[in-house]
């Protein structure tokens, strides 16, 4: 199961569609200027062998016939047999073959929109914490400015928009689930300010106040199925599994999706939910899980962060908590990092029985350390 597992439906979706950067038409004469302090800039950057630059454009060279990426690690041509062409493909038609030391083909398109996924990713993991251009500049390796533009060539809007939008995504959810303004706000990584909190109003179209009590309750359909831990439930919104529970009896675990769905309407569901239950208990007995089980769980960045490294150990292999919080890079946040794994709402699927004490010994089991030692007995024999 990938980390994507996590984030991905929605995320996916949330991404708007690219948009080609394309000039503003001018009049011939004035846009020749300004093309031509457009290829100086890009010279420049190919002199400099800019990486920042790979996947906005690719330069061609009229004697070898060859185009490249600005950072290629071949000699520089002499300016004058240079052409320059925004993608790949343009550079194709005009008769150049892509250059075998740069590969400029596997550096534009996908791999220029990945590394946008790739900070769109560490954005949602980070609400809670201030995101300077500068921090991601860092964390990227890239120059804030030139991060800041491609990010904005690939989805017209800049990164400080993209977490605002990813927050108000977060605290719709919170509020339609029942939170607390206080809480919904919190999870969803907004500092409670009351500057901030006229700005959600006007973001909302209403108070956060009115938007919770308006919201209609979610429908939450569940099935109870026995497994190698007894009984299992299994309970999922429209967009995916919400809740994977164990207890001795159907009515814990119908009481425990109560408490925590107060304000849902449950609904028993089992035929809907077989394929799902099945595909859990074989992946119990050793089975590779899907990485299309879809997720629909409620987080603040920080568990998001801690469950999407969960997911990224492998099958029948365990971790410390201390190594977990290293991993995420908040090596002082152990106790938060316990916390976070305690408050896991899908068993298995979010693999948090793989975190142990750092002499080896259980920890704490949000269902039991029984039944975590019987996971990892049940993992460590396939
Ligand atoms: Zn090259």
């Amino acid at each position: 199961m990938t980390t994507n597992a996590i984030l991905a439906a929605e995320d996916v979706k949330a991404m708007p569609v690219p948009r080609t950067s394309a000039p503003v038409a001018s009049p011939a004469a004035a846009s020749k200027t300004s093309d031509d302090t457009h290829d100086d800039t890009r010279w420049t950057a190919v002199l400099a062998r800019d990486a920042a630059r790979d996947g906005e454009f690719v330069f061609a060279v009229s004697t070898t016939g060859v185009y490249c990426r600005p950072s290629c690690a071949a000699r520089r041509p002499r300016r004058e047999n240079v052409k320059f062409f925004t993608t790949p493909e343009q550079a194709e038609r005009a008769g150049y073959r892509a250059c075998l030391r740069c590969r400029p083909k596997s550096a534009s398109g996908n791999s220029l929109s990945d590394g946008v996924k790739a900070i769109c990713r560490y954005i949602e993991q980070h609400l809670d914490e201030p995101l300077t251009l500068d921090r991601l500049g860092k964390e990227f390796h890239q120059s804030p400015f030139h991060l800041q533009r491609r990010f904005k060539a690939i989805l017209g809007i800049t990164p400080r928009e993209y977490a605002d939008s990813c927050r108000l995504r977060l605290l719709k959810r919170n509020l339609q689930a029942g939170d607390s303004v206080t809480r919904a706000m919190y999870d969803a990584g907004y500092s409670s300010s009351s500057r901030l909190y006229e700005r959600t109003a006007s973001q909302l179209g209403m108070t956060p106040d009115k938007y919770r009590r308006g919201a209609i309750a979610a429908t939450i359909r569940y099935t109870c199925a026995d497994s190698p831990l007894g009984r299992m439930l299994v309970a999922a919104t429209e967009r995916g599994i919400c809740a994977i529970q164990f207890a001795r009896t159907d009515d814990e675990l119908i009481e425990g999706l109560k408490r925590e769905f107060p304000f849902a309407t449950r609904k028993s569901d089992d035929a809907g939910l077989r394929a799902w239950v099945d595909m859990l208990l074989q992946h119990m007995q050793g089975r590779e899980l899907a990485s299309s089980l879809p997720l629909d769980i409620r987080a603040t960045a920080f568990q998001r962060r801690v469950w999407a490294h969960l997911q990224s150990i492998p099958f029948g292999q365990t971790e410390s908590y201390s190594r977990v919080a290293r991993a995420i890079r908040r090596p002082s946040a152990v106790r938060a990092v316990a916390r976070a794994c305690a408050t896991n709402p899908v068993a298995v699927a979010i693999p948090c029985h793989r975190v142990v004490r750092e002499d080896g010994t259980m920890g704490g089991y949000r269902w039991g350390i029984e039944r975590k030692k019987q996971l990892l007995e049940m993992e460590q024999r396939t």
